[in-house]
């Protein structure tokens, strides 16, 4: 039975962690035995600055897309938008283990952020690496996908008047191609079903330098525009549309993910960062552990506004200006606003950073 034609891409993590790298390379053969995927392999998703070939490729992909990275979907979700990469979001229901035993902490909330713009009719479905360590889940969750895929496919067929069908055909490797050969094959050799230009292992592979900046969340981003006022670095800026934009992404301060904590709508993310909900973590999703910080750390984790004010300082020094505290750009919202307590793994988190343990 054919299934839709879908494109599966694995963002390699950064490094060459050993265990890592074997569960992709699992991934990738289990799935080099799948009918009706095309697999390509590429660096880091974040990482890719606007000439990679690995970034270039993915803006030649057409129709739906499983991208599997080591990454929170919702990051992964959004560095994809900000690359011009776009789709529907594409609910996964592969859940890591843990979530099974936890209570659910109530519905996904409803979108009421500004959105993203000039959204195709395709699906992007995100799935993160670090949820299993063995490759079947994520194989079984693209064929789960892959079936979707089908039926929403029929069915606008369906809805469609009679009009020429365009065989896409499938360009599939079953098993005849090495997997370290896969591992960098864009499997879009140019006259490809998917119309990929072609791209060697080489090129889609090549190492690019660390990166970091803020990725915005758009389904939550409301364009208060309270992160403008805030950084002092020349990052934020609005487009043509008068909506916020991370203007100049490589003027963001490396490991400082300071703006983050003054959305109030939990919209930036850092995708790599330590701590889940700045890294672009569901929202909610583990606001449901009990810890008791201040017992263990003598109530001294200092509340989101403070820190990502001493955040700022400390890079405004660092580029020899001048410490402004919270005299500038601080949200007029926010000032007298009661604090939420914070995410109690990152409270963890930072106060363990804090000890320097
Ligand atoms: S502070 Fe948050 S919600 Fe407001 S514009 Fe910036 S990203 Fe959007
Ligand atoms: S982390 Fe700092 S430098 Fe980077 S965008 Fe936010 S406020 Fe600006």
């Amino acid at each position: 039975m054919s299934r839709h034609r879908i494109t599966v891409v694995l963002s390699q993590a950064q490094g060459k962690h050993p265990a890592k790298r074997a569960l992709e390379e699992s991934i990738v053969a289990a799935l080099l035995m799948e009918p009706g995927l095309e697999v390509s392999v590429i660096p880091h998703l974040y990482d890719l600055g606007p000439d990679h070939t690995g970034r270039r490729f993915l803006g030649s992909v057409r129709g739906d897309m499983v991208l599997l990275s080591w990454l929170f979907p919702r990051a992964a979700f959004w560095v994809l938008d900000r690359d011009g990469i776009k789709g529907q979001w594409g609910e996964t229901q592969l859940k890591p283990p843990a979530d099974d035993d936890e209570e659910e902490t109530g519905e996904p909330q409803p979108a009421k952020g500004i959105g993203s713009l000039d959204v195709p009719d395709r699906t992007i479905y995100c799935l993160d690496l670090r949820d299993f360590n063995q490759h079947q889940p994520y194989v079984d969750e693209i064929r789960r996908v892959a079936e979707e895929g089908k039926v929403r496919a029929e069915a606008k067929q369906r809805e469609r008047a009679p009009a020429p069908i365009v065989q896409l055909g499938l360009n599939l490797r079953n098993g005849d191609t090495p997997v370290a050969d896969a591992l960098g094959s864009p499997n879009g050799a140019p006259g490809s079903p998917n119309g990929a230009p072609g791209f060697t292992a080489d090129q889609l592979l090549q190492a690019p330098g660390r990166r970091w900046y803020p990725v915005i969340d758009y389904s939550r981003c409301t364009n208060c525009m309270e992160c403008i006022d805030f950084c002092l670095f020349g990052v934020y800026g609005v487009d043509e549309h008068e909506r916020l934009n991370v203007e100049n992404q490589d003027n963001c301060k490396k490991g400082c993910p300071a703006c983050s904590r003054v959305c109030p709508e939990q919209a930036i993310m850092f995708p790599d960062y330590k701590t889940p909900a700045i890294a672009g973590a569901p929202i909610g999703a583990i606001g449901n552990l009990k810890i008791d910080l201040t017992k263990l750390f003598g109530g001294a984790e200092k509340d989101a506004l403070s820190q990502a004010v001493e955040e700022r300082d400390r890079e405004l020094v660092a580029d020899g200006r001048q410490a402004v505290g919270t005299a500038v750009g601080l949200p007029k919202r926010q000032e007298h606003k009661q604090e939420k307590p914070k995410d109690d793994l990152d409270n963890l988190i930072d106060a363990l950073d804090a000890l320097e343990l």
